[in-house]
């Protein structure tokens, strides 16, 4: 058997490795490696995969957070809701711009931020909503959208995680995750679903005026060489990386597929032990392109688990071991540990098992029946 990693990036760049290499040889000969053509190319790219009308490639998904919350023109105090249940780079963009976060509890069917947490969390000095779409599943856009509409909020959806995933609206209407508010984050981060081989990001938005000014704030707040209309930052996705994201994009939904069909198999084998609660597949319509596959151990024993599965070299891991609202840079005298029930018990009990694209079927018996054997 083909030793289990995490993630697979060799064998996935064994099986593309001429198209690579020659989009990379490409930048090399042209010796443009900021801002070059393959940057323009890939923003077109990208513009036309998400049907989004623009696309600002950026340095990095944690940039692209910051830069979107510049281009919205917040302000120090102003209050934005997200998840507790995330990465910490969604929080901290927030908390370094000196806006205030605030963080609500999740929901246990999907792990994406409560519909009725956010609606209690609204102040009149909150000014936008970040849902993050976790683990690539598409969180509930549809009531999020409409909370916004109803408070004058900004959505800034957090894409990092759930590029290529589909999100069906209540109407039937089908969009792209990332497309659906106002802007939207991405990150290239070589282990998410549509990696480089290095850092990238991009932001996203269909609305022409804070686009010009996303453009111009990634880029030290200039609109015209050398001239500083607002403060700025440097953050550029860079000649090299775009080559490789040209080369990787048309792969993407088979990449997604890929991932799909491997979470299908491991549900399969995996629900049948009552200690396992395996994700639940497009619920709502709500797509999932599993970025991580997680499933939650009701009866104590995950830490065990882990351990167990380590020492049998399948690597997993705990995404995310303690609630950001528990994290010390980001206390708030106004969490209680009441609010945050899903959130406290999701901590203890996921446990994220490998998951990408060159998964096989070997691979995966091998670690269902590992699992299986430990449960029972
Ligand atoms: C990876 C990630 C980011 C940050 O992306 P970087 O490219 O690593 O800066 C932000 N939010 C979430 C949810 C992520 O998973």
């Amino acid at each position: 058997m083909k030793k289990i990693q995490m993630v697979d990036l060799k064998s996935q760049y064994e099986k593309i490795k001429d198209t690579v290499n020659a989009s990379i040889q490409g930048v090399l000969d042209t010796n443009t490696y900021i801002n070059g053509p393959e940057v323009h190319k890939f923003q077109k790219n990208l513009e036309e995969y998400l049907g989004v009308k623009h696309v600002i490639p950026c340095a990095n998904g944690t940039d692209a957070l910051q830069i979107a919350m510049m281009g919205l023109g917040l302000k120090p105090g102003d209050e934005v809701i997200t998840a507790d249940f995330t990465f910490a780079a969604t929080v901290e963009t927030i908390a370094l711009l000196q806006l205030t976060p605030v963080l609500v509890d999740v929901d246990m069917y999907n792990m994406n931020i409560n519909i009725e947490a956010v609606k209690n969390a609204i102040t009149p000095k909150t000014k936008a909503i970040i849902p993050v779409h976790l683990f690539g599943r598409a969180a509930n856009m549809d009531a999020i959208m409409q909370i916004a509409r109803e408070n004058n909020l900004f959505v800034i959806e957090d894409n990092a995680q759930a590029i290529g995933a589909n999100y069906t609206s209540n109407d039937g209407s089908k969009k792209k995750v990332g497309a659906i508010g106002n802007v939207a984050s991405t990150s290239f981060f070589p282990s998410k679903n549509l990696g480089c081989y290095g850092d990238g990001g991009a932001i996203f938005t269909n609305d022409d005026d804070l686009a010009h000014a996303l453009r111009g704030i990634a880029n030290h707040g200039m609109y015209e060489r050398y001239h500083h209309d607002v403060v700025g930052v440097n953050s550029r996705l860079d000649s090299i990386q775009a080559a490789v994201l040209n080369a990787k994009l048309p792969h993407l939904d088979d990449y997604c597929k890929a991932r799909k069909t491997a979470a299908r198999k491991y549900n399969e084998a995996l629900s049948v032990n009552k200690n396992i609660v395996v994700p639940a597949f497009d619920y709502d319509g709500d797509d999932h392109v599993f970025h991580q596959y997680v499933i939650r151990i009701t009866n104590g024993k995950r830490d065990e688990l882990l351990t167990y599965l380590q020492n049998k070299d399948i690597p997993c891991a705990i995404y995310y071991p303690i609630p950001l609202h528990s994290q010390k840079a980001y206390l708030d005298s106004r969490y209680k540990e009441e609010d945050f029930p899903v959130t406290n018990q999701l901590v203890q009990e996921v446990i994220a098992l490998p998951i990408h694209t060159e998964l096989d079927d070997e691979q995966i018996k091998f670690i269902t029946d590992s699992v299986l054997e430990f449960l029972k």
